[in-house]
């Protein structure tokens, strides 16, 4: 017998507090499955707060709809980060019972009930944009609103198979494996230098002087040694045509926890790493994975030094 109250399918909130929409837009780019699949035949996204036709108290009817009558038979998408300010009133949600909802008040109640819990994009994930000095609203990740598990995707934007793979998994397996920042290692499990087209250039010394050159970035700023994220291998724009250093520009770091405060200046070469009897200049770190990885790139250049393989300059 079917019982009517249990969705066939899952149920998915894809809620937007402080975000500039850059995430769904990105979403919209997937293929393979793409949008119509999610919607339609893997999941029911029943609030979408962007593409969704309903608006007022339509619209927060279906997630109070959610959160009393489907408990923990849906995932909550946040995309955008939390303002905790003034009782978090600088991201409203929509009216219930004639109260502002804030975004604050609302991820906390969704997510209480809900199956899990996912940041899309770095603002959801690590504050991000919205968080930099001197975050005058005083916004948060997602985690560090809830005391609930939080599994982060990371980018600004989030490539849409990131999302779509973790999405899917979620549905199909359950949890994926996650690092230390509650990243889907199928995604983030390795650098953006250990898998750039470019590594050869690094290796051998050839640094591009200015943007728009064809070799390697770190000179002029490239974060790729201290991102986690696959982007040089899975590329964008929805045929996998290209990415930051395909199209001649620097790695920014947009979906390390550090972004965007801990990848400024933009163009500005990571730290100064000195090993002992060796000083390799070009490079500047970020704060926490930064030093880690610092510590990796000096073990890198100090091996390619001694092989020959990379000039002392
Ligand atoms: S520094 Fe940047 S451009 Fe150079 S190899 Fe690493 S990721 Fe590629």
């Amino acid at each position: 017998m079917v019982n009517k109250d249990v969705p066939a399918k899952p149920l998915i909130i894809w809620l937007g507090t402080n975000t500039c929409a850059g995430d769904m837009l990105s979403l919209l780019n997937a293929k393979d499955p793409g949008y119509q699949e999610l919607i339609s035949s893997i999941a029911e996204l029943r609030f979408d707060y962007l593409l969704g036709a309903s608006e007022g108290s339509d619209a927060i009817n279906v997630l109070d709809d959610l959160q009393k009558n489907h408990k923990a038979a849906y995932i909550l998408v946040v995309e955008g980060s939390i303002p905790t300010r003034s009782n978090g009133l600088y991201s409203v949600i929509g009216y219930r019972n004639g109260k502002a909802w804030t975004a604050l008040q609302a991820v906390r109640e969704l997510g209480a009930e809900a199956r899990y819990v996912v940041a899309a994009g770095t603002c959801a994930a690590f504050g991000g944009i919205y968080a930099a000095a001197p975050n005058p609203s005083k916004c948060v990740s997602l985690q560090a609103a809830l005391d609930r598990k939080v599994i982060n995707v990371p980018g600004c934007p989030i490539n849409p198979e990131w999302m779509m793979g973790t999405l899917n998994h979620l549905i199909q397996y359950g949890e994926p494996a996650l690092d230390d920042y509650s990243r889907p290692k199928l995604f983030y499990g390795e650098t953006i230098h250990n898998l750039c087209q470019r590594r050869d250039y690094f290796d051998n010394s050839i640094f591009a002087a200015k943007p728009g050159e064809p070799w390697c970035m770190y000179k002029i700023g490239c974060k790729g040694p201290v991102t986690y994220a696959d982007c040089p291998v899975r590329q964008w724009n929805g045929e996998h045509l290209s990415w930051p250093v395909k199209a001649n520009t620097p790695c920014i770091g947009c979906a390390s926890p550090e972004f965007p405060d801990g990848d400024v200046p933009f163009f500005e070469h990571l730290p100064d790493v000195k090993l002992p009897g060796i000083k390799v200049t070009a490079n500047r770190v970020g704060l926490l994975t930064g030093v880690v990885t610092a510590l990796g790139i000096g073990a890198h250049l100090l091996g390619s030094i001694l092989t020959g393989r990379l000039r002392k300059h």
